[in-house]
């Protein structure tokens, strides 16, 4: 059995999974943008929508923020 440190704040496994399959599109965050990150990459959608919304929108997603943000969206917590 494989045991492995559970870090705070990371998503896991099947969270990251369905992040790795969602569309980063600026109006699923409640932006009244047209924009979507188009790359094929999730980490380089990450990226693009991070560089994104700090210069459209004034607001620096951390790594972290993004996780949380994309994890919510797909529980629809808000
Ligand atoms: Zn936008």
């Amino acid at each position: 059995m494989i045991d492995y440190i559970k870090i705070q704040n990371l998503p896991t496994r099947s969270e990251m999974k369905k992040i790795l399959m969602s569309k980063l599109a600026c109006k699923d965050y409640g932006f009244e943008c047209d924009f979507e990150a188009s790359s094929l990459d999730a980490r380089d959608s990450i990226k693009e929508f991070q560089a994104h919304t700090l210069k459209m929108h004034h607001i620096d997603y951390s790594d972290g923020a993004m996780l949380q943000l994309m994890t919510q969206k797909e529980n629809r917590i808000f």
